[in-house]
């Protein structure tokens, strides 16, 4: 009997990330000249498909007359669409619904005279943009050891939002010890819904399947943390970033595949990979 592929229902692009190539490159397809501020994924095949469709990267705003500018999917400070309007540029928003939702939320309490803190990266976008829409600066708590425990203990009124895809245990870890110190605590988890799902399946599949592939770039910190989640459950996990680094050792005495991919892999790259296993597996 041949293997089984069991395909991860979250596998590759979120929504959010999907919406914004999508709007990325039709934008482009109208013609005009299309920037970027940064990278849209962390994926070399993605950044040069849309480097294909005529899209710039830049590092930085400069005169913007007659240039569009495309707001990723991670968001913007204020400060940064204020200045790219300024400076003349069209801007096209594609920021995921769901982080705009994180930056109402955070306006809203900080309106309430609330002291917003965010469980975040530090150095992600998506919390600079969190963090960029609000009159004073926002809190950011990366993780339970770099926790600022005096600094916590004078603030009296505060409201917890979330970056969309951090892990949903350590967010709660942070709560609870928030709770302790700040007397009116309000907590809104942001950790938005392809995530949940995502960390959900990582947690189950390791344990269902007897190996486990996880497609995405060697620079996707994503791709890096469902590695890591699944090796720690099954140590018959493979990071592979294209089908030339599966080799078929790995699946001696295997029944069962589990497939899952970062957020910033493209569904041409995991169906490839899943064309090559199904091909070990002696189906057509
Ligand atoms: S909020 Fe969720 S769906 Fe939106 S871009 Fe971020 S990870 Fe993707």
């Amino acid at each position: 009997m041949g293997m089984q592929i069991n395909l991860a229902k979250s596998a590759g692009f979120c929504f959010g990330v999907k919406r914004a190539i999508d709007l990325a490159l039709k934008t482009a397809g109208k013609g005009g000249r299309v920037y970027m501020l940064g990278d849209i994924v962390h994926n070399e095949d993605v950044i040069s498909k849309i480097q294909k469709a005529g899209i710039k990267k830049i590092k930085a705003l400069s005169a913007g007359r007659d240039k569009i500018l495309i707001l990723r999917a991670h968001g913007t400070c204020i400060q940064t669409l204020r200045r790219a309007r300024h400076l003349g540029y069209t801007v096209v928003d594609a920021t995921c619904p769901m982080v705009k939702e994180i930056h109402r939320i955070a306006k809203e309490m900080e309106k309430e005279g609330r002291r917003v803190i965010i469980i975040g990266d530090k150095k992600h976008d998506e919390v600079h943009g969190i963090s960029g829409q609000l009159k004073k600066s926002a809190v950011v708590i990366d993780s339970i050891g770099s926790f600022p425990l005096n600094r916590m203990k004078k603030i009296k009124k505060a409201a917890v939002v979330v970056q969309s895809t951090q892990d949903t245990e350590k967010v709660l870890e942070i709560v609870a010890a928030l709770k302790r110190l700040i007397p009116e605590l309000r907590f809104y988890n942001t950790v938005c819904r392809p995530t949940r799902i995502k960390q959900e399946e990582i947690r189950r599949m390791p344990l269902e399947n007897d190996l486990m592939i996880i497609i995405g770039s060697k620079t996707s910190a994503n791709t890096k943390r469902l590695y890591e989640i699944s090796r720690s459950l099954n140590k018959r996990s493979y990071r592979v970033q294209s089908k030339k680094d599966i080799t078929p050792d790995w699946f001696r005495g295997v029944k069962t595949v589990g497939v899952t991919a970062g957020a910033s892999t493209p569904d041409s790259t995991i169906q490839e990979i899943v064309r090559c296993l199904r091909n070990k597996a002696g189906r057509p």
